[in-house]
């Protein structure tokens, strides 16, 4: 771990930096090593987090190998191998040990913790502020996830709520709300996992803005493809990435089939406001609850790069090149992991793409002297 220390004048100086180690930081850091850059001298990784596993290290502990969607393998390395055969491992335990092995075996010399507060223009160069100090960089890979930027939408009276409210990020086990009555917002897939569990132990009540979409069938590679796709159209226009369960739809999994039967599944609308002891709909219909739990998504964690005024009106970024990951309105900045590729399939392909493009461009430009 390095020591605190205070933001020094001088800058290490790096052709490209890359903010954070997930499955998106460490796919461009593997691939910008296999186009002939060196790690600490040519290009830096810089992450947040105390240790190994972006992300993943803070998923809830009954997020298992079984219960995840699909970890897929880093560029150059298996996980199944990593991982051995028991699914029943957390991911939180899981992903951070092959993330360590990786950055390991390719030693790509992840420094951390190190959380870049600022990115800042300095005519050719980049200038990244940090709470480690001071780096100076020709090129960006933004790798920075949502995790840090939890999303929690406005309702009128949510100040006065006498009971809990807690974020999907703030999770740990059904087994804290025992006796009392949970209400989960949202309708994306974290919520549904949640509401199983919960209303396991405690009586539930589920409402969201629009009705779960169930889709019925396989998702078919095809499926994924034009998901991906509707994502990228949009962040080419500038506008804000959206979700992906909103283009997918939840898969009418045997878990939610059982759900059905044991009658948790009674999805309600959005409430209109939040009362101190609970929440009230518009036709002055009321619920007590103890808890309202809101599974209402993640933004990207995108606040460090705001001197660079990157972002249109509409809020989102508009991105160019092949797989979407380069600012259009500075091709020196891309940003992996970031709507279409927010997967960790998407990541690998982005990390790939980011680093080859920007390998070309730098190459293309002389080098400027500060
Ligand atoms: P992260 O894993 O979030 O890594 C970002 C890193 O950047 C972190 O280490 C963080 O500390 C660091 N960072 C952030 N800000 C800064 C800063 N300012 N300075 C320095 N470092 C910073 N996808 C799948 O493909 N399969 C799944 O099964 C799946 N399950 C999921 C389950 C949950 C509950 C959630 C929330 C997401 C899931 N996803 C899944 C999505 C998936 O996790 C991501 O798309 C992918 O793993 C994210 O990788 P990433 O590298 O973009 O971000």
């Amino acid at each position: 771990m390095l020591p605190a220390t205070p933001a020094t004048r001088v800058a290490l100086k790096l052709d490209i930096v890359i903010i954070g180690a997930g499955q998106a930081g460490l796919s461009a850091a593997y691939n910008l090593k296999q186009l002939g850059l060196a790690p600490g001298r040519d290009f830096a990784v810089l992450d947040a987090a105390p240790q190994a596993g972006g992300a993943w290290q803070y998923r809830w502990p009954s997020l298992t190998l079984s219960t995840v969607n699909k970890v897929h393998d880093l560029p150059g390395m298996s996980f199944a191998a990593s991982a051995g055969s028991d699914d029943s491992v957390q991911a939180a335990i899981a992903v951070p040990r092959y993330f360590a092995a990786y950055e390991d075996h390719f030693d790509l010399q992840v420094r951390r913790p190190v959380a870049v507060n600022l990115v800042c223009n300095r005519g050719a160069r980049l200038r990244i502020e940090t709470d480690h100090g001071l780096f100076s960089a020709r090129g960006l890979i933004n790798a920075t996830g949502t995790w840090e930027k939890p999303f929690i939408p406005d309702y009128p009276g949510a100040a006065s709520f006498t009971g809990r409210q807690l974020h999907t990020r703030d999770y740990k086990t059904a087994a804290d709300f025992a006796g009392q009555h949970v209400l989960v917002v949202g309708a994306g897939i974290s919520a549904i996992q949640l509401l199983d569990e919960i209303s396991r132990v405690t009586t539930t009540s589920w409402v969201s803005r629009t009705p779960p979409r169930f889709r019925q069938g396989s998702f078919t590679p095809e499926d994924g493809r034009a998901a991906v796709k509707l994502v990228e159209d949009r962040v080419r226009q500038g506008l804000p990435p959206g979700s992906v369960v909103s283009v997918t739809g939840l898969p009418r999994s045997p878990a939610i089939e059982a759900m059905q039967q044991r009658g948790v599944l009674n999805n309600q609308p959005m409430f209109q406001s939040i009362t101190p002891t609970g929440v009230r709909w518009a036709d002055g219909r009321e619920l007590a609850v103890d808890v309202i739990l809101w599974c209402t998504g993640f933004r990207s964690a995108l606040d460090h790069l705001a001197p660079l005024q990157l972002r249109e009106p509409s809020g989102g970024i508009t991105m160019t090149g092949r797989l979407a990951t380069k600012v259009a309105a500075d091709p020196r900045i891309h940003l992996v992991g970031y709507g279409p590729s927010a997967s960790t399939i998407g990541a690998n392909r982005a990390g790939a793409a980011a680093a080859k493009e920007l390998v070309t461009f730098l190459s293309e430009r002389p080098v400027a002297l500060p």
